[in-house]
């Protein structure tokens, strides 16, 4: 009989047993900015979880914490108290990238280099520094990244356009936005995207946005199927079908040191992080992203 047990167990099955669907590896090193400079739309959530999906099932991935307040530290198990080697060391100053990062606790294969507050003041230090947008760029050498051996980076932004989220459109081919499942969701995208345009005009050929995903969806309102219509009408491809739903169990995960793929493997929250993580490798493995390889 199908119990909802049974297919609890099911989803936590696919999430788990990654050996019986590995993720394809990108042809070439990805490296990802998920932005959206509206607080609280879902960038940090969508950044661990895509990246542990991808850990999960065989694809090394970092993630660089850009946010000085932490959390996507915090969702890796890593350490990020004051006086922690942070990206702000490879930022404002030249530490080498490959021994900032630290193995998460729960896979081998996801990485994350921490944010700790002094990344609060590198937006006033950087503004008198030579190259002050491309210092993110610099960090994430070919060399540190061979070094780390990954083939994702996923770099989580602070909500903000400042000059930590221009580093952050300054070191990534691809740009991965987040958008929340509710009113004003599309309000101020259209900054963003100027943004975008201009970093890609005058600092960086290569950026376009590669990826949106919808997220926070609440089944029960029609809003939510409005604010999912206008955003697929407007942004069609790029759009992942897969859409995160709103579920307790992802905003729970965080306060546990984890991701919700080992917090809560059974899940629909935890399944569709993987089906959308799964998505973009398979994009990436198709060499439909032009200019994905740094
Ligand atoms: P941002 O990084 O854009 O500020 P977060 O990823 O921190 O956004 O998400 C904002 C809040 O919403 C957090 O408390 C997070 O736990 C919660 N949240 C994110 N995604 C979901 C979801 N799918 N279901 C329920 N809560 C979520
Ligand atoms: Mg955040």
């Amino acid at each position: 009989m199908w119990t909802p047990i049974a297919e609890e167990a099911e989803r936590a099955a696919r999430v788990l047993h990654p050996d019986r669907n590995r993720m394809p590896r990108p042809a070439h090193r990805r490296v990802i900015t998920v932005a959206n400079q509206k607080g609280g739309v879902g960038k940090t959530t969508t950044t661990v979880n895509i990246a542990a999906a991808l850990a999960l099932h065989g694809v090394r991935a970092l993630v660089i914490d850009l946010d000085p307040q932490g959390n996507a530290s915090t969702a890796l198990g890593i350490e990020h108290h004051v006086g922690i080697p942070s990206i702000y060391e490879a930022l404002v100053g030249d530490r080498n990238l490959a021994e900032l990062a630290v193995a998460s606790n729960k896979s081998p294969d996801l990485l994350g280099v921490p944010a700790t507050i002094d990344l609060a003041g590198a937006e006033i230090e950087l503004v008198s520094t030579v190259a002050r947008e491309a210092r993110l760029k610099k960090a994430l050498s070919d060399e540190a990244l061979d070094a780390l051996g990954v083939d994702y980076v996923l770099i989580d932004c602070p909500p903000s356009l400042g000059l930590l989220t221009v580093n952050a459109l300054v070191a990534a081919a691809e740009v991965l936005i987040p958008i929340q499942c509710e009113y004003y969701a599309l309000e101020g995208l259209g900054q963003l995207l100027s943004n975008i345009d201009l970093v890609r005009a005058n600092l960086n050929p290569t950026l376009h946005v590669s990826t949106i995903l919808l997220t926070m969806y609440d089944g029960r309102t029609k809003l939510a199927d409005q604010v999912t219509d206008e955003v697929r009408r407007h942004f069609g491809e790029q759009v992942l079908d897969t859409v995160i739903p709103r579920s307790v169990k992802v905003s729970e995960a965080p306060g546990f040191g984890q991701t919700v793929l080992t917090y809560d493997p059974g899940s629909r929250g935890a399944l569709c992080y993987v089906e959308a993580a799964r998505e973009i490798a398979v994009r990436g493995a198709r060499g439909a992203q032009q200019g994905g390889s740094r």
